[in-house]
């Protein structure tokens, strides 16, 4: 049993990594300044802490109140589109933020880090599936801040002491199987929630271009249930309680699926076909992005147990149809 902060535990892969950690029996504090986040999302936390990251002393505090020795940093700004018009918002939060999280791990002497990235480091795929070591050249500041702080941890580790799993996310979805928590992102940006709203009649709905050089034209991705990436950060933490090194994983199912087979499979799980557009590229996003996963499978186990695409929408639609205004608690209105 581990004391853990969880930064952030009360977003959408937070809040499912921070039920994970509670299922395995260990004590969450969730640090969060619950700008996205959902007081009702962090409610398998032992204790939440109403915090920002840029908060050193209050962090710092947190840590050693509830005795922490693990850290998970999940807060963050995720949207690609938005890190390309808000690069200063990005790197403040995304590059700032996590170096005030390490300077309060630091200075609490907390050496164990799960630190989430993302598939946007590599930019323009140059061979796929991505391997960990494939070259990072992001083509947006969303992957540019991450990289920034993957980049960091090497010398953090050298200098202090501070063991780090950095898991790279391909395309998080779905929600938690037992309808306890799901995605509530305001506006929401994503694809599986928008085109379940479309479906919905809720929302109008378009795919960001159809002319990529892919088979039916739309951007590959790789799409991986938000549960899955959650057993990933437990037994990330479990490594390194145990010893183990520092490393990097990326985390897909390596399996490349399109824009338009998401929307179809929207459409078979809802059984209402998706009504939608078809609009301009979006600046930032490349037109295939899938992971290989086979180090991350080899080295800690990790298996993933909802890879298939229909399961993952319907995990998704089964949250969403029932509550047209996501939790109950909205989020806050700090951005
Ligand atoms: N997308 C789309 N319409 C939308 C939202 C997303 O066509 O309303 C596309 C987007 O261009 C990308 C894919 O769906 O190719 C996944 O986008 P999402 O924002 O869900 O995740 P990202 O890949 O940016 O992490």
């Amino acid at each position: 049993m581990a004391n853990v902060l969880v930064t952030g535990g009360a977003g959408y892969i937070g809040s499912h990594a921070v039920k994970a950690l509670h299922a395995a029996g260990h004590q969450v504090t969730v640090y969060d300044n619950f700008s996205a986040g959902h007081r009702e999302a962090a409610r398998f936390a032992h204790s939440v802490v109403d915090g920002d990251i840029h908060d050193t002393d209050r962090l710092r505090r947190a840590l050693r109140d509830h005795a922490c020795e693990s850290v998970m940093h999940f807060a963050a700004w995720l949207s690609v589109g938005e890190s390309v018009r808000d690069p200063a918002g990005y790197y403040r939060n995304n590059v700032l933020g996590a170096l005030a999280v390490l300077d309060a791990m630091v200075a609490e002497q907390v050496h164990s880090l799960v630190f989430s990235s993302t598939a946007a480091v590599f930019g323009n795929p140059v061979e796929t599936p991505i391997t960990e070591d494939h070259p990072k050249q992001p083509i947006n500041s969303y992957g540019e801040t991450k990289l920034a702080i993957e980049r960091a941890l090497p010398h953090y580790e050298r200098a202090y002491g501070v063991r780090a799993v950095v898991l790279r996310y391909f395309n998080a979805s779905g929600a938690d199987p037992d309808g306890e928590l799901g995605e509530d992102h305001s506006p929401e940006l994503h694809l599986i929630p928008r085109a379940i709203d479309a479906a919905l009649g809720r929302d109008t709905f378009q795919i960001f271009g159809e002319d990529y050089e892919t088979p039916d034209g739309t951007c590959l991705r790789d799409y991986i249930h938000v549960t899955d990436l959650a057993d990933a950060h437990i037994l990330a933490m479990d490594s390194l309680r145990s010893g183990g090194q520092s490393a990097t994983y990326n985390l897909g199912n390596g399996r490349p699926t399109s824009v338009r087979e998401i929307v179809d499979a929207v459409a078979r799980v809802t059984g209402t076909p998706v009504p939608l557009t078809v609009g301009p590229r979006r600046e930032g996003d490349p037109a295939v992005l899938f992971a290989s996963s086979d180090r991350i499978r080899r080295a800690l186990g990790w298996k993933p147990r909802y890879e298939d695409v229909d399961t993952i929408v319907r995990t998704a639609w089964a949250w969403r149809k029932d509550r047209p205004s996501g939790y109950r608690t909205p989020q806050g209105t700090a951005r």
